[in-house]
């Protein structure tokens, strides 16, 4: 682990923006506003506690980069099409449509059953909690 005037660069490359990781008097903290609630013997120890009490579960909580790029690189695709080709464009889409509505109720039953709350929900699909509640609340 290479540290450098208490700033700890690269530890693991995690890509994860705004968050890096920092050591002051062995006590760990992040540029995210997160610190240990404690201070530890050494740098590697305070260093290892950063990775494992916060950046992994904070880059495990994102989806990861390669997905969010073929992400991108969908839409870019579907942007030329509607250009080229727009009725080609439509049954794509309709394509898209057909799986995106089930897969993100599965995910939304999936999250609340592991204890997400409805506000949880809603951050991450970009609405508020009563939005997501209401469209994806159980009909039961
Ligand atoms: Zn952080």
């Amino acid at each position: 682990m290479v540290c450098r005037q208490g700033i700890l660069t690269d530890v693991y490359d995690m890509d994860l923006p705004g968050h890096r990781g920092g050591i002051t008097d062995l006590r760990p903290h992040c540029d995210c506003g997160w610190a240990a609630d404690r201070h530890f013997r050494d740098r590697e120890e305070a260093t290892a506690h950063w990775f494992r009490a916060h950046a992994l579960p904070a880059v495990e909580a994102e989806p990861p980069g390669w997905l969010l790029v073929k992400s991108d690189v969908l839409r870019e695709q579907v942007e030329e099409l509607i250009k080229s080709r727009p009725e080609v464009a439509l049954k794509l889409l309709h394509e898209i449509e057909a799986w995106h509505r089930p897969l993100t109720q599965r995910a939304v039953a999936a999250a609340r059953t592991s204890g997400a709350s409805w506000t949880e929900v809603g951050q991450a699909l970009g609405v508020t909690r009563q939005a997501a509640h209401e469209r994806f609340r159980d009909p039961s």
